[in-house]
């Protein structure tokens, strides 16, 4: 028997991770070797022995190895550094100068499984999501500390997903000073106060950031309703666009509370705007037509297979409204995050819904993932933001 702990696939089953994806699921293991624990870095092999790659290993999760290099022998720290290396060195191509706050390390993305990063300037907020990488945690820190010099970094351990992993929910701080209550970044020219503690997500939605400045050199004179507005990030932008009025609507005081907040460190406390606090559903429904710009940023209604056909109902009744509300030549921004929501199918739900409201419409841009969320060709499942720009005639 191996002294490395290693699954061995069923008969055939080695064809995906020779192709470059980076799972193997518990379905193709024929046996598993050696002491193979939750977290423990090892091997997989093909029924008849052939050496698949390194990775790692968890029995009790459906997703039972996660492929780290296609190199023999455990990756060390040198195999942490370049890794997250290239990452940074990519973010420093592509967002330097644009925000201060960025997605630097992307999990299966950036060939890092279960590891993700978010820097809102020298503050780090790190999110582990599998017992392989909680095992290199203290290792990440040191690396992180040693190669990128954060003033701070802090764990942000609340994600559903780690459950799966048979992984507790912990969040704190790992290195560093004491991080304050919010966080100031700059997106854009747009100053935002982040909680990285308590916010949603690592405290802001960054794989939005693109859309935010697109809709900010749309908005001259516009009047917008932002529907799911977390803290006004796209309403922040829209009102320094120029525009004329705007209506904010989220389930979470907290969330509006801290967009109000936004208005004035930005100079917009004279910009004409309206919370409103409530199911989203019920608000849009209430509203009267006449906006220049509606946006749909819901949070994920299909996270798991069973829920698409109820998240495609409820992205269909928020797209029909929005086309109801719309103006003539008016733009929607509507959005999906949905893991199990193609591209496909939620174009055919705006199709669906802009059919039902009796409305030609175009759409004029589609858009997904920033360039700090890259995305591996070999691993499909990472996509999940979807978008489209149309423009109800
Ligand atoms: N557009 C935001 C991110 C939106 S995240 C940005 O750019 O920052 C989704 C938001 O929807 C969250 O703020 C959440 O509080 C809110 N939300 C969830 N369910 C809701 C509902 N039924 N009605 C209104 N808001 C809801």
């Amino acid at each position: 028997m191996s002294a490395v702990p290693r699954i061995v696939l069923k008969k055939g089953r080695e064809k995906p991770l020779l192709r470059g994806h980076p799972w193997v699921f518990s379905g193709a293991v024929a046996r598993f070797e050696g002491d193979v624990t939750a977290g423990a870095v090892g091997e997989a092999v093909s029924a008849d022995g052939q050496f698949l790659g390194v990775g790692h290993l968890n029995p009790r999760s459906q997703i039972v190895f996660r492929l780290l290099s296609r190199n023999q022998g455990p990756p060390g720290i040198d195999f942490l550094k370049e890794r997250i290396a290239a990452a940074a060195a990519w973010r420093e191509k592509v967002v330097a100068g644009k925000t201060t706050a960025y997605r630097m390390i992307n999990g299966e993305g950036d060939f890092l499984p279960g590891l993700v990063l978010d820097r809102y300037g020298d503050i780090f907020v790190l999110q582990i999501l599998t017992a392989g990488m909680e095992r290199l945690k203290d290792r990440l820190v040191e690396v992180l500390a040693s190669e990128c010099h954060p003033r701070s970094i802090y764990e942000r351990g609340d994600a559903p997903t780690r459950e799966e992993e048979g992984l507790v929910q912990k969040s704190g701080l790992l290195y560093g000073e004491d991080i304050p209550d919010h966080v100031e970044i700059d997106e854009g020219g747009c100053r935002f106060h982040v909680d990285v503690r308590k916010g949603q997500k690592t405290g802001f939605y960054l794989d939005q950031r693109e859309n935010r400045c697109t809709l900010g050199g749309m908005s001259a004179g516009k009047r917008i309703l932002d529907c799911f507005c977390y803290t006004g990030a796209f309403s922040i932008h829209g009102a320094r666009g120029g525009a004329g009025e705007l209506v904010l609507v989220d389930s979470s005081e907290e969330a509006l509370a801290m967009a109000e907040t936004h208005f004035e460190l930005n100079g917009l406390s004279g910009v004409s705007r309206r919370f409103m606090r409530g199911n989203a559903f019920d608000v849009i429904r209430s509203l009267d037509p006449g906006y220049d710009v509606v946006l749909l940023d819901p949070p994920p209604f299909a996270k798991k297979k069973g829920n698409i056909s109820n998240a495609s109902r409820g992205y269909k009744e928020l797209n029909l409204q929005a086309f109801r509300l719309l103006k003539k030549g008016g733009l929607l921004f509507t959005f999906s995050c949905s893991h199990h929501v193609s591209f496909d199918l939620f174009q055919k739900i705006v199709f669906a819904a802009a059919l039902d409201a009796d409305r030609q419409v175009q759409w004029v841009s589609r858009s997904g993932h920033p360039f700090d969320h890259p995305i591996s060709l070999y691993h499909p499942e990472g996509e999940y933001l979807k978008g489209l720009i149309c423009r109800a005639l």
